[in-house]
């Protein structure tokens, strides 16, 4: 029999990409999911190609009891489900809980298992740093700034990074875990649906940002980091955590690339505020935003991320593609959706 996976959060933009890749593989897929009978976020994953032998899906919900037990006789599991939003009501309830809870809730039910072999755990960058300070960050920092107040979405992904390495220290149970962190994951989608890494492109062409600011990410492809996953299920010197990063743009190069891949630009910043006194001005300008949105700015703006991403791609043998045709891939994907308006449309 070939190999089976659990897929948690299986509707998900990163873990849509990673089934298909396991399907591809001949893998056998069981994907957790909040309502399978839900056709909107099912159905992109039902048409990919091999789903109708290899992918069941199941319903499971983070913050439940024992979400996963019933599930757990597998060969290996991708933990990816985690809430990813910016803005929430309550950040211990809506992001910390779920996250920190589905996570360990995963690897106490996989430690029951006997067939469970490797458990691969979707952090983020954001369990590296919330806020770049011009050193190059590898698999060895950790976020230790972010609170329910600061980057509460940083908060969660660190808390439940944090929480999964306590287990294997506490329990060691029979199994491997290995933790990809990723960086800004945007690139063509398997769903209908935007989502929060995506939307940022989609806020630029749309006039949301009212300048170029001083903001850069490192970015990576959707369809690297599905395959970042995948190949960590099966690496035989994977160990730890992994950096998933391809490399960094600033905005006024993002608005160049959504420009360059046919999108309109009427509503494209123009405005160049890149500069220190534009950086004081949008820092002042940041605590009318939302909670989410005001930290991550002054946490960000006038900051450059650098990072090494080397182990990746020595241990897991990765290859990035290049960030300029990941975006301009990602562009193309969300005018042929309807959620950015073409040039000539
Ligand atoms: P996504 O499309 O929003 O996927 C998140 C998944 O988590 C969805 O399937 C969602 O289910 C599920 N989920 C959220 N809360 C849940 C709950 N209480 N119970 C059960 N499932 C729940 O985002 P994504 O970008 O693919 O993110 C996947 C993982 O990658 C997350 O762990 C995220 O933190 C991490 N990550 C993302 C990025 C990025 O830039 N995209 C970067 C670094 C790390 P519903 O559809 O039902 O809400």
């Amino acid at each position: 029999m070939s190999e089976q996976v659990l897929v948690s959060g299986a509707n998900g933009f990163i873990a849509s990409h990673s089934i298909a890749q396991l399907l591809e593989q001949g893998k056998r897929v069981i994907g957790t999911v909040r309502n399978p009978n839900d056709a909107t976020r099912t159905a992109h994953l039902r048409a990919l190609l091999g789903a109708e032998a290899g992918l069941t899906l199941v319903a499971a919900d983070l913050t439940a009891a024992d979400p996963f037990s019933a599930y757990i006789d597998v060969d290996a599991v991708l933990h990816m489900a985690s809430p990813y939003v910016l803005t929430v009501q309550d950040a211990q309830k809506d992001l910390v809980d779920p996250a920190v809870q589905g996570t360990v809730s995963m690897l106490r039910a996989a430690a029951k298992s006997p067939r469970v072999k490797k458990v691969v755990l979707t952090s983020s960058m954001a369990a590296i740093t919330d806020e770049p300070d011009g050193r190059v960050l590898t698999e060895a920092d950790w976020n230790d700034k972010s609170t329910l107040t600061r980057n509460a979405y940083y908060y969660s992904k660190t808390m439940a990074e944090r929480a999964a390495w306590d287990f294997m220290e506490r329990e060691k149970p029979g199994f491997e875990l290995i933790v990809i962190n990723p960086f800004m994951v945007i690139g063509p989608a398997l769903s209908s649906e935007v989502n929060t890494s995506n939307q940022i492109l989609v806020d630029v062409a749309a006039g949301v940002y009212p300048a170029i600011l001083a903001l850069e990410w490192g970015f990576v492809d959707v369809r690297d980091v599905a395959d970042a996953h995948v190949r960590a299920l099966s690496a035989s010197g994977a160990k730890g955590r992994y950096i998933c990063a391809a490399g960094n743009r600033n905005m006024a190069q993002v608005v160049q690339l959504i420009r360059k891949a046919g999108a309109a630009s009427a509503k494209l910043p123009s405005l160049n505020l890149a500069h220190a006194l534009g950086t004081g001005l949008m820092t002042l300008a940041s605590y009318a935003q939302p909670a989410g949105v005001g930290s991550y700015l002054r946490t960000h703006l006038g900051r450059v991320p650098r990072f090494s991403n080397s182990k990746i791609q020595a241990d897991l043998g990765l290859k990035f593609r290049d960030v300029d045709q990941t975006i301009i891939d990602t562009v193309q994907d969300l005018i042929r959706l309807g959620h950015m308006p073409a040039a000539n449309g």
